[in-house]
């Protein structure tokens, strides 16, 4: 879809995290890998640091103090805030994963994790944000497969160039299957998204 940076240390993540030892251990470990990494231990303070610091990409717990992660994702998508959020959750509950993403979060990993996962996810997840530190967050808005273009903004769907209407349902379905590239959907996940 888009490249991966070249160069790790221009990639800003923002780990928000309450529980001390798993926001030090995601931290210490990012930072090794190259990435410049900052934390939050709120919800309120994460949206904060969002805003300042305009990370590439957000870590965020679900259970926090305050806000929960849905609700500080729900308010970044409001605000027009786009940065990929990759979701920790303590729970594996399908309908957790299912409300982080219908809540507009990108992936979820599950705790306990192991860091290597948290490490393949991050660089699973689409470059949709400028990689320069200086420019503004620009949402990507254009989901991509093969021929297929789906414009999330316009809400218009292009096969090859050619217009293709689809109905409200219709286009919800594509847009879903289209941000999960290769991964295998089940009915009721589906049916719960659209
Ligand atoms: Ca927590």
């Amino acid at each position: 879809m888009t490249e991966q940076p070249a160069d790790r240390a221009h990639y800003r993540l923002l780990v928000v995290e309450d529980e001390p030892s798993i926001r030090t251990l995601l931290e210490s470990t990012l930072r090794l890998t190259g990435y410049e990494v900052s934390a939050a231990e709120t919800g309120q303070s994460a949206l904060v640091e969002i805003q300042r610091r305009e990370p590439h990409l957000v870590l965020l717990d679900v259970m926090l103090p305050d806000l929960d992660g849905f609700e500080v994702t729900q308010r970044l998508r409001a605000a027009g805030n786009d940065v990929p959020v990759l979701f920790l959750t303590a729970r594996i509950d399908i309908d957790d994963r299912i409300k982080g993403l219908s809540s507009g979060g990108d992936d979820c990993v599950t705790k306990p994790f192991h860091i290597d996962e948290v490490l393949l996810r991050i660089e699973a997840i689409p470059r949709r944000t400028v990689v320069q530190g200086s420019e503004p967050l620009i949402a990507e808005t254009v989901l991509r497969y093969a021929d297929l273009e789906l414009d999330e903004s316009a809400h218009e769907v292009h096969r090859a160039g050619h217009y293709v209407p689809l109905s409200p349902t219709e286009f919800k379905l594509l847009a879903y299957l289209l941000a999960n590239p290769g991964r295998v959907l089940t009915r009721a996940q589906i049916l719960d998204h659209v």
